[in-house]
């Protein structure tokens, strides 16, 4: 009977900390898939009309046709 009950003391302590490991893996988890939204939110990316290169927003060159990535590629599609 002794037995038992250490038994269900053993057991109860070993299922309180893997519940407190998962606790901890769950709080952490949240936080690194962040970065990687934050930074296709900052920087969003366009390609080229011409050679359908991709480069940021605030580097295109926007024509009346579309947006390339230089003067020469919005000049040869007659943009
Ligand atoms: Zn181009």
């Amino acid at each position: 009977m002794k037995y038992l009950l250490v038994m269900g003391l053993v057991l109860v302590v070993f299922w309180v900390w893997r519940n407190k490991r998962e606790a901890e893996r769950d709080a952490a988890a949240p936080r690194a898939p962040a970065p990687p939204q934050r930074e296709t939110a900052v920087t969003e990316m366009v390609a080229c009309d011409v050679c359908g290169v991709h480069l940021p927003k605030s580097e295109a060159l926007i024509g009346g046709r579309g947006i390339y990535c230089s003067d020469a590629h919005r000049r040869q599609a007659g943009g």
